[in-house]
C-alpha cells in the first residue's frame, strides 16, 4: 500500500498529471472554484458574455438546466388522500389544515376545495404527469 503522506526515508512519486506549472507555484484555481468566487452580478455578466460569444455553449447549458428542472419537478411526490384518492393540499387562505381539492390550477380547471366528508388521510405518491401546457 502506498503511503498517503510523505514519510522520511521514502520517495514520493509525482502525480502523472503534474505539469511544470504545478511545481512552479500554487496550483491554479479550478474553473468551479473561480465560478464559486464570483458575486451574483459577475455571474450574470458572465452568462450574458457566454450568450453573446459562445451561443452554442449557452444553448447547451440552458437546455441542460431546463431539462433538469423539469425532471426534478416531475420527481417530487405530491400529497393525496389515502382514504379517497383525491388530491390534498394546504391552502393558506383556508388555514393550515389539509384540504381536499380538485382541478389543476389552470383557467380550464381551476382549483376547487371540497368537503369529502372525512378528514384527509395524508399520503404521498409520484406526481401525475400532465401534458397540458
Ligand atoms: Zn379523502
Amino acid at each position: 500500500m502506498d503511503p498517503i503522506f510523505p514519510q522520511r526515508g521514502h520517495a514520493v512519486c509525482a502525480s502523472p498529471a503534474a505539469t511544470p506549472a504545478d511545481s512552479a507555484g500554487p496550483a491554479p484555481r479550478s474553473r468551479l472554484d473561480r465560478l464559486a468566487g464570483l458575486g451574483p452580478e459577475d455571474k450574470t455578466a458572465g452568462l450574458v458574455w457566454l450568450a453573446v460569444h459562445s451561443p452554442a455553449v449557452c444553448d447547451a447549458m440552458l437546455g441542460a438546466l431546463e431539462q433538469e428542472d423539469e425532471e426534478l419537478a416531475c420527481q417530487e411526490p405530491e400529497p393525496y388522500c389515502a382514504a379517497c384518492g383525491a388530491d390534498v393540499g394546504i391552502f393558506l387562505r383556508s388555514g393550515l389544515d389539509w384540504r381536499h381539492f380538485r382541478g389543476n390550477g389552470t383557467t380550464g380547471s381551476p382549483i376547487e376545495l371540497f368537503n369529502a366528508g372525512h378528514a384527509p388521510a395524508i399520503a404521498w405518491r409520484a406526481p401525475s404527469v400532465t401534458t397540458a401546457r
